[in-house]
C-alpha cells in the first residue's frame, strides 16, 4: 500500500506497462473555449475510468484502457522550445491524461514542465484525480495565474471504486484540495462525470463538504454514455449494492434535476457552480455537454 495524504492507496499493478518515447511537440492548440492550449505529459493513464472519452479519441480498444501508459521524456523541453514562438495563453494540463499519476511521481514530466511554464508566467490551469499534485505546491503558489482542480465526482467511495477502480479515493482528494486552499490557492472541483447520490449522499452533503474543503468553484457535468461506455459501464456495477442507484448516471433527466439541487446547495454554501462542464462558463445552467466527455 501507499500513502497519500494519509489515505491507503492501492500500489501500481504489477502487470501495468510504461514505455518511453521522446516527441516532437508538447502543446497542442485547444478547442475549448476560454483555452488556447493543452499540455499532455501522458498517454493513457493508470486510472482506467470507465467513463473515460480518451480511448474514444484515440481509437483504442476500451477493455485495454488503463493497463499501459506511455511517458513523453523530454516533454519539458520541447514545450520550453515551443513558448519561445508561441503566442502565450491559458494551458490546461491535461486533457487526455492524468498529470499526476502515479508514473509522475518517477518521471516528473509535469512538474519539471510547470517549472518551464512558471519561469514565463504562463496562466495554467490544472485538474487532476491525484493528491499527487500537492507535491507541486510550491510551484504553484509562484504563478500569477493558476488554477487547480480535482475531479470529485462523488463523496461514496464506493462509487469511486466500482467506476474509476485505480484513481486514489475520495478522502485523499478532499484533503487535496484542503491542503492548497491552506495555501491560499484558487480551487475547483470538477464533478464530472457527474455521480447520482448514493447511499445516505445529497446534494446538499455535497456542497457543504466542498466549501468545507476550501473548494470556490465547482464545473459539473453529465456523463456521456455513448461510444460503449454505457455498456462498459453497467458491466461494472452488476453485483454491486449500489448498483442499482449508480445507474441512475446514465439517466439524462434524473441527472440534470440532481444537478439543479447540487447547483443551488452549492451557491447556498457561497460557492459558484458551473453547470455544464470545466470551461463551458454559463453560470447557474446544467445543459447537457456537447463535444466534451470526461478525462482526468
Ligand atoms: S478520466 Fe482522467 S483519470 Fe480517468 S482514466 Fe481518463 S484521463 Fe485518467
Amino acid at each position: 500500500m501507499e500513502e497519500l495524504l494519509g489515505v491507503h492507496a492501492r500500489s501500481p499493478r504489477d502487470d501495468f506497462r510504461i514505455r518511453e518515447v521522446t516527441v516532437d511537440h508538447a502543446l497542442r492548440p485547444d478547442p475549448l473555449p476560454d483555452v488556447d492550449y493543452s499540455f499532455n505529459p501522458y498517454v493513457g493513464c493508470y486510472h482506467g475510468c470507465v467513463f473515460c472519452y480518451t480511448p474514444r479519441l484515440m481509437q483504442t480498444d476500451r477493455a485495454a484502457w488503463g493497463s499501459s501508459v506511455v511517458v513523453k521524456r523530454n516533454a519539458a523541453s520541447v514545450l520550453a522550445r515551443e513558448i519561445r514562438k508561441l503566442p502565450r495563453g491559458l494551458v490546461m494540463i491535461s486533457t487526455a491524461t492524468d498529470p499526476y499519476q502515479f508514473v509522475e511521481g518517477r518521471y516528473l514530466i509535469t512538474r519539471h514542465s510547470l517549472e518551464v511554464l512558471l519561469r514565463a508566467q504562463w496562466p495554467v490551469s490544472i485538474l487532476s484525480r491525484s493528491p499527487l499534485v500537492a507535491r507541486d505546491v510550491d510551484l504553484f503558489t509562484q504563478f500569477e495565474t493558476i488554477d487547480v482542480g480535482m475531479s470529485v465526482p462523488t463523496l461514496d467511495d464506493r462509487a469511486r471504486a466500482l467506476l474509476e477502480p485505480w484513481a486514489p479515493p475520495i478522502e485523499a482528494r478532499l484533503r487535496c484540495l484542503e491542503t492548497l486552499a491552506d495555501a491560499g490557492l484558487r480551487t475547483f472541483v470538477s464533478f464530472a462525470p457527474a455521480y447520482p447520490p448514493t447511499g445516505n449522499g445529497t446534494a446538499e452533503a455535497i456542497a457543504k463538504e466542498f466549501a468545507a474543503r476550501g473548494v470556490t468553484e465547482v464545473f459539473a457535468r453529465t456523463l456521456d454514455a455513448r461510444w460503449g461506455v454505457r455498456e462498459a459501464m453497467l458491466a461494472r456495477l452488476r453485483d454491486s449494492e449500489i448498483g442499482t442507484e449508480l445507474a441512475r448516471i446514465s439517466n439524462g433527466p434524473y441527472m440534470e434535476s440532481f444537478l439543479v439541487d447540487l447547483r443551488d446547495a452549492c451557491r447556498s454554501h457561497g460557492l459558484t457552480f458551473h453547470g455544464a462542464g470545466r470551461y463551458r462558463k454559463q453560470e447557474g445552467t446544467t445543459e447537457p455537454p456537447t463535444a466534451v466527455s470526461e478525462a482526468t
